[in-house]
């Protein structure tokens, strides 16, 4: 094909981005990208596809999706004085946020390592992105990220909770800290919350900057794409100018809508998730040149011996389980890969493949 013009014409600081790429799964277990390994319980199957082809997809679904809304409240317990704005996932509310707040000059702040998107999309918009880097065992520098909120003044301190790719709680009192500190607005991102089951939502009502973040992706609805925000009126109704009209189509509503009206059944599927996460810890624990960490979500981070951290990684790939390699990443995270915490039968496939790898390299 002929040259484009793309290169003069694209904005730089896009231009200068690496896009968000996600690794080919096919035939493999897929133990990547944080997902529930179960799929629907058979049971709520017939009754989910009876509400999905009741749907007139002729028609545009309700723009603000209210029905759906009200059932994120009721399930999640969302305070009555927030208000909430529905994303295309959370990844989509991340973009409505720096969207709204960006201009040249102005700074987002978060904890590294943490989850890329907040850089990504910091930069895509132009804006200035502040890693704080984490203390010991991935603990949040609580005098670090005072430090840099008062030299950047940061429109937006993003804080994923428990963050990810680290898999911990920072202490609640460091967050207490951003939040006291920050001129601007502090989001705290719950995606992991099935597994970790604490939560600042309850806090938006004291704290009117803050927005908490939350997803139906890692509960058991990856293939879905629904996330919420919470907080102060004021906040969500300037987001809610440049969230895309419909941006919450009509079959994720009904599915949405049916599935929270069965939620207890996902509640089970997370209690068993976080199960195998501490037989899954306590076998890494075991194996000798590892070293892992505790985590509140639904995956964990490990280190390979010094220096094999991709060797290791592509030996479980050729055994047939894939998972996330993080060691390119080098600093903090040299030598580090993430497992997604999956079912009994993939764990076990995963420790196999683990051992035949360690094996292998030895
Ligand atoms: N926040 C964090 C911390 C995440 O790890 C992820 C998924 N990797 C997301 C947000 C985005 O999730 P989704 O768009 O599926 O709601």
């Amino acid at each position: 094909m002929a040259e484009t013009r793309a290169a003069e014409w694209v904005r730089p600081a896009i231009r200068a981005l690496s896009a968000y790429r996600v690794a080919d799964a096919s035939g493999l277990v897929k133990l990547d990208a944080m997902e529930n390994p179960w799929p629907w319980p058979a049971e709520l199957r017939e009754g989910w596809q009876e509400a999905l082809a009741a749907e007139p997809v002729n028609r545009y679904p309700d723009p603000a999706a209210g029905e759906v809304a009200d059932r994120l409240r009721r399930v999640f317990g969302v305070p009555e004085a927030a208000d909430l704005l529905l994303g295309n996932g959370s990844d989509e509310i991340l973009q409505i946020l720096i969207h709204a707040v960006a201009e040249r000059g102005r700074t987002v702040v978060a904890p590294e390592p943490g989850f890329a998107m907040y850089r990504l999309l910091a930069e895509a918009a132009g804006m200035e992105f502040v890693g704080v880097p984490l203390g010991e065992d991935f603990r949040l520098d609580r005098e670090a990220l005072i430090a840099a909120i008062a030299e950047h003044e940061p429109a937006l301190v993003f804080l994923a909770w428990p963050n990810n790719p680290t898999g911990n709680l920072f202490e609640p009192e460091a967050v207490e800290a951003a939040l006291t500190a920050a001129p601007g607005l502090v989001v705290v991102d719950e995606a992991y919350h099935a597994f970790a089951r604490e939560s600042f939502l309850p806090r938006v009502v004291d704290h009117p900057d803050l927005i908490v973040l939350r997803t139906l992706s890692k509960a058991g609805l990856a293939g879905l794409r629904l996330g919420f925000a919470a907080g102060h009126p004021e906040w969500l109704a300037e987001l809610d100018k440049i969230r895309l009209p419909y941006n919450i189509n009509r079959l994720t509503q009904a599915t949405a809508r049916f599935a929270l009206d069965h939620w207890d059944a996902f509640e089970v599927q997370a209690a068993a998730i976080r199960d195998e996460r501490e037989r899954l810890y306590a076998a890494l624990v075991e194996r000798p040149g590892l070293a892992v960490w505790p985590s509140a979500a639904n995956f964990l981070l490990f280190r390979a011996p010094e220096g094999q951290g991709r060797a290791l990684f592509e030996g479980i790939r050729e055994r047939g389980v894939l998972i996330k390699d993080l060691s390119g990443a080098g600093g903090a995270l040299a030598d580090c890969l993430r497992v997604t915490v999956g079912t009994p039968k993939e764990n076990a496939a995963f420790l196999e493949a683990l051992d035949g790898s360690l094996r292998g390299m030895s």
